[in-house]
């Protein structure tokens, strides 16, 4: 439960209340205006007055009667009283004062008709007073006194009938006023009646209404309450100052602090670690100059916080603000991940645990390469020199089972190196121009004569163009293509294999193996491709493998870009069909030979007689087993025992050919390689050959970053040696169509015609030895940065030179590479033409100047 400070909610709306209790005070003020006024009117209708005025008026008739009588007496009498007659004269002359004075007769008086007989009485009593003031003999003033009083009495009686009457018109004018505000007093009083009930029935409604809004809100405070005290995280509420208004229980048990200690402090101080405080008082700084703070609403954050005790502990935080008519409320949810964030610590060492173990294992391949390619190098070499000489047919037996089995134990290991090589991600692809067409009739053809062994026939179905000028992999693709095709060979007996390629609609080229061979199940076919599995073929042939064959296959047609899929059915033969991106390249030669393109693919029938070849190699076994091997193909071999040697005899000597070993005492080959690129050796322009356990991709940039021109993998064969040094090879490296450029004899011609034989001798051999210089020092230097603009000049030079001479091809090689080098574009697939377009250019001009 969340405890700390509530905030009040207004219930009552203001606007209809406040005009409805206006209307209510207008009432009451219109009401006591009208008792007011009632009050008044009732005052004026006192009825006392009233009775006195009449009283008063008929007073003055009965006073002028009682006057008229003792005058009337007087006269009638012997003895004349006048005092008696005077007493009553005075008596009426007060009377008459006081109806013509006193303020109670002033209505009477502003009549006209009465202030008119008013006159006359008041005139007839002055002039009684006027005779009574003379004081005469009685018989004298009597009578006429008498004549006076009898004229006066009827005025007299006017007044006083006149005055009744006014009275009564003035009472009547007096309660009808009074009916009349009675009645505004009725009707308002009605209202304001009706104004109480509808206000009551109001005030009954807000109350009922305020009972529902507190229900709800004691409901939802209940809800919040249950959710806030049963909540993992710790809920802490602050005010726009940080002050802390709320703390559930969870935040008690995280920080351990209790509600009431925790509430009304700065949250900052209770539970921010010192690191935080200073960047958390200048966000709060900021904040309150009206800028923002970072991490409201910013989702969950992980942060540090600090416990009661002191531990500072990881935190993952979201506040929330709410603004509120008191300012900003903020709402911070906590939640302790000490837990989680050690998890993270430990699964992150075992991940890094398992890296290096990986890492470890990929070191422990790369070192068993070595260690094992070395010794199979010297058992496959001596074995192969073993079976050229004269052995017994049984000696002969074991000799070829065991190199059967060698080859198989080198295969293995190949296969498991490349396994942890793709894995390892370490594949670096080449995108080079190669003819797909090629590969898959050379792969058809290395196969042909085991195939035919089993009575299996093998087709090639080339479709369409564009096949044979591609850009990729031509090595991974060669690997694809024998790994499906040397499985379809090996589960299929007296069958039919078609490999077949097209370029379909969506530029992608689709490869197929198709054989008629034993089929795979249904349940099998996806497992084929996981590593080591081999299904028992139930086959009356026993089939070697590793089942890391097709396991490679995926992951290297992966690693192009491509898929691979298979269609199979027990018994019916199996289609593996591969689609890869091989981009189409400037358009080249088209196969004549769309199917069975046989072609002479090497071999034993290469010679390489006269070619001066260096090998450096430390380990005597192999100096003796590559000896045999390349003497018999006509070679001359030097022999160096390490890298510094072999330099040594680099410098005294132009070798054609330098097999170069990498792991060597005092000079590595990697060493050797770089002094003789860039000394004075003669033999600076040489091949390099790099002979290597070592099969690792960035080992092998890393040879030819030294100037080594190619790489042959240990164990060594004298098949793959014979092919590595033969030139030819290289030719057929050429574009057929820039081999007819090689020497455009037009040019040449005239070019001989102008200059005379011994001109164009001499001149031929100074541009042929120029370029033997010039052609390795421009690969060479071509990988470093820094030489761009003298590989451009050199280049420029040289290209110069053999267009002059019809050297076409070279001359188009040396300008791309000058362009490349001016340009800053990559000047890797410029080298890489140059190389054959300058063996054959040679080799061309070479017979030429026999020629001359
Ligand atoms: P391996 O390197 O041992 O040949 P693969 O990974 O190439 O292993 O093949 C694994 C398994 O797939 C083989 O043992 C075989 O049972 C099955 N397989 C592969 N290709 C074919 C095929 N063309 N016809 C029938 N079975 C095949």
């Amino acid at each position: 439960m969340i405890r700390g400070t509530e905030n009040r909610r207004q219930i009552w709306p203001k606007g209809p209340y406040f005009g409805l209790a206006f209307l209510f005070a207008a009432l009451v003020y219109c009401v006591a205006v009208l008792v007011i006024d009632v009050q008044t009117k009732l005052t004026r209708l006192a009825t006392a007055q009233t009775d006195n005025a009449i009283w008063g008026l008929s007073q003055l008739e009965v006073e002028f009667l009682a006057f008229q009588n003792a005058v009337l007496l007087s006269a009638a009498s012997n003895a004349p009283d006048l005092d008696q007659v005077t007493l009553r004269f005075d008596v009426f002359f007060s009377r008459v004062s006081m109806v013509n004075e006193a303020a109670m007769f002033t209505a009477l008086r502003d009549d006209p008709e009465l202030s008119g007989t008013m006159a006359a009485v008041t005139g007839a009593r002055d002039r009684m007073a006027g005779l009574i003031d003379q004081g005469g003999a009685p018989a004298q003033i009597l009578p006429l006194l008498l004549s006076e009083t009898r004229d006066a009495r009827g005025p007299v009686r006017d007044v006083a009938l006149r005055s009744v009457d006014l009275f009564v018109i003035a009472s009547e004018g007096s309660r009808a006023r009074l009916s009349s505000v009675l009645t505004r007093l009725a009707v308002v009083s009605t209202v304001l009646v009706g104004g109480l009930i509808f206000a009551l029935a109001a005030v009954a409604r807000l109350v009922r209404r305020t009972a529902r809004h507190a229900r709800d809100l004691q409901r939802s405070t209940i809800r919040l309450q249950a959710v806030s005290a049963t909540s993992l995280d710790a809920i802490l509420v602050t005010d726009d100052h940080g002050f802390v208004q709320g703390f559930n229980a969870a935040a008690e048990q995280i920080f351990g602090y209790s509600a009431e200690q925790a509430i009304g402090n700065d949250f900052a101080d209770l539970i921010m670690p010192g690191h935080l405080l200073d960047q958390h008082r200048a966000g709060m700084d900021a904040y309150h100059k009206g800028g923002k703070l970072k991490v409201v609403g910013s989702g969950r954050v992980r942060l540090e916080a600090c416990r009661a005790d002191g531990e500072v502990f990881p935190i993952e935080l979201a506040i929330t603000r709410t603004p509120s008519p008191e300012g900003d409320v903020f709402v911070a949810f906590m939640r302790d991940i000490s837990g989680q964030v050690e998890d993270e610590r430990t699964l992150r060492q075992a991940r890094d645990d398992a890296l290096a173990g990986e890492k470890a294992k990929a070191n422990l391949l790369a070192v068993m390469s070595h260690e094992m390619r070395t010794p199979l190098n010297g058992i496959l070499g001596s074995m192969e020199l073993l079976a050229r000489t004269d052995l017994a047919p049984d000696q002969r037996e074991h000799l070829e089972i065991m190199s059967r089995s060698g080859d198989l134990l080198l295969h293995h290991v190949n296969d498991v190196l490349e396994l942890s090589r793709l894995d390892a991600g370490h594949t670096e692809l080449a995108q080079e121009a190669f003819d797909a067409g090629q590969v898959i009739l050379d792969v058809a053809q290395g196969l042909r004569a085991v195939a035919k062994a089993q009575g299996t026939e093998i087709d090639v179905v080339l479709t369409g163009a564009q096949l044979d000028h591609v850009e990729g992999d031509e090595r991974r693709l060669r690997q694809v293509l024998m790994n499906l095709s040397g499985n379809a060979v090996k589960f299929t007996e007296n069958g039919r294999i078609t490999i077949s390629a097209a370029r379909r609609e969506d530029n992608r080229v689709e490869i197929a193996v198709r054989d008629t061979g034993i089929g795979i199940a249904p349940e099998d076919q996806a497992r084929i491709f996981d590593e080591f599995v081999t299904i028992d073929p139930n086959y009356n042939r026993k089939v070697e493998g590793t089942g890391l064959g097709l396991a490679i296959t995926r992951r290297l047609v992966e690693a192009m870009g491509g898929v691979i899929t298979l269609e199979s059915a027990p018994g019916a033969g199996s289609t593996f069909r591969v689609t890869l991106p091989l981009a189409v390249l400037a358009h080249g030669r088209r196969h004549a030979d769309q199917s069975h393109g046989a072609r002479d693919t090497g071999g034993g029938t290469i010679r390489l007689d006269g070619m001066q070849v260096l090998l450096v190699e430390d380990n005597p076994i192999n100096r003796r087993i590559a000896r045999a091997m390349l003497e018999p193909l006509g070679c001359v071999v030097t022999e160096a025992c390490d890298g510094a040697q072999g330099v040594e005899l680099a410098n005294e000597t132009a070798f054609d050919v330098i097999l170069m070993d990498i792991s060597m005492p005092r000079m590595d080959g990697i060493e050797a390689t770089r002094h003789i690129r860039t000394g004075p050796a003669a033999s600076a322009a040489a091949r390099i050959i790099a002979l290597t356990a070592h099969a690792l991709e960035e080992d092998i940039a890393r040879f030819k970053a030294a100037g080594m021109s190619e790489v042959i993998l240990k164990p060594i064969s004298a098949e793959r040696l014979s092919q590595a040094l033969d030139r030819r090879k290289k030719r057929r490296q050429i574009d057929p169509q820039l081999d007819a450029q090689v020497l455009d004899m037009a040019i040449f011609g005239e070019f001989a015609q102008v200059l005379g034989p011994e001109a164009t001798a001499e001149m031929l051999a100074k541009f042929l030895a120029d370029a033997e210089e010039a052609v390795p020092w421009l690969i060479w230097h071509a990988s470093e940065e820094a030489s761009r603009e003298a590989v451009a000049n050199r280049a420029h030079g040289l290209a110069g030179s053999a267009a002059v001479m019809g050297a076409t091809a070279l001359h188009g090689a040396l300008r791309k590479l000058e362009a490349a080098a001016r340009t800053g574009a990559p000047l890797a697939p410029a080298t890489d033409a140059l190389s054959p377009v300058w063996d054959a250019t040679r080799d061309k001009l070479n017979t030429r100047s026999a020629a001359a």
